[in-house]
């Protein structure tokens, strides 16, 4: 246990699941004064014995300090863990994770109960929190002056990006990144399962498809955000769209060859068919994006 530092913030947590035992961890280290409040009590108890104080009810833990860090499974459960709450004055950060819409109508709810509000958007497991070569970081969006006010306590766990004052772009920033990281996933299931009834040692494959999708991975998210920037879809093209669609049957029989479902490549394919029939072979898959928002 380490003794409480004179300059380090006071902090509430709600919620002691997975995440927020491991947030609380990090901010005992460092210092800082931390009342926990579970809705299994139980949970409470380690942390108490490493130096927290446990509040019987949500409605203490809030009124033990202003700033009041939630961490609990969903909106429903935020609802309902607050519902009993005084939060005049109080500064709420809500690491939840929600949808967008969901965030910025807790973010209206919490203003209303007169909160300042931020929301956030943990990009990090358990293991990596308090450990800041892992890489992990948190999206923040909401109250820049909240923020502002904590940024040096809500940095203890994990490195900080605030996204904005729109209490919903840190749950899109979130969710936008890990629905980039299932595409990744599915072609890679998609891999491993072409290579699986070979003699090819899937340990051996590994770096090749890793070292792939990342030399991949940098080029094709930059231009893809340039051409939408800047609308023109077809300057700087390596490998149009014309070329490729023309390629997908090799896949497609390739995965017929192997018996492997094309149910992965399916969808991604129909796609750059039905924009190839819009009428533009020397465009690059960016027009992909557009057909989505239809
Ligand atoms: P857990 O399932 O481990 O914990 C859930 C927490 O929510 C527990 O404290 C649980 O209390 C509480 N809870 C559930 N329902 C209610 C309710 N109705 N009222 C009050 N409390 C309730 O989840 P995590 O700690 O792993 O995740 C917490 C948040 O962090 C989630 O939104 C998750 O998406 C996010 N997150 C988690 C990551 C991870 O890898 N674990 C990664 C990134 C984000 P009780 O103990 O009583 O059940």
């Amino acid at each position: 246990m380490t003794a409480n530092s004179p300059s380090a913030a006071p902090v509430t947590l709600l919620g002691l699941g997975a995440m927020g035992t491991a947030l609380a961890r990090t901010w005992l280290a460092a210092g800082h004064p931390l009342t926990v409040w579970n809705r299994s009590a139980a949970r409470t108890e380690p942390l108490v014995a490493e130096g927290a104080k446990a509040a019987a009810t949500a409605a203490q833990a809030v009124a033990a300090g202003d700033l009041v860090i939630v961490c609990l499974l969903d909106d429903a459960s935020v609802e309902e863990a607050l519902k009993d709450t005084d939060l005049t004055g109080k500064d709420l950060v809500n690491l939840t994770t929600t949808t967008p819409a969901q965030a910025r109508g807790r973010a209206a709810w919490a203003t209303a109960r007169g909160a300042r509000y931020l929301d956030g958007g943990i990009m990090a497991v358990p293991p990596m929190i308090g450990v800041p070569e892992a890489g992990g970081y948190v999206f923040y969006s909401g109250a820049p002056d909240l923020f502002e006010t904590h940024e040096k306590t809500l940095a203890v766990p994990a490195g900080t990006r605030f996204v904005g004052a729109d209490p919903g772009h840190a749950a899109l920033h979130d969710v936008a990144l890990l629905s980039a990281m299932y595409g990744m996933f599915a072609g890679t299931a998609h891999a491993f399962a072409l290579i699986r009834e070979e003699s090819i040692d899937p340990i051996a494959f590994a770096p090749l498809l890793a070292e792939w999708i990342t030399a991949m991975a940098d080029p094709h998210i930059a231009q893809t955000a340039d051409q939408l920037t800047t609308g023109d879809y077809t300057t700087n093209v390596v490998s149009n769209l014309g070329m490729q669609t023309a390629g997908t049957p090799t896949f497609l029989a390739t995965a017929a060859e192997q018996g492997v479902s094309p149910e992965l490549l399916n969808p991604y394919f129909a796609l750059m068919r039905r924009r190839l029939a819009e009428g533009s072979p020397s465009e690059d898959l960016t027009g992909v994006v557009d057909l989505l928002r239809r």
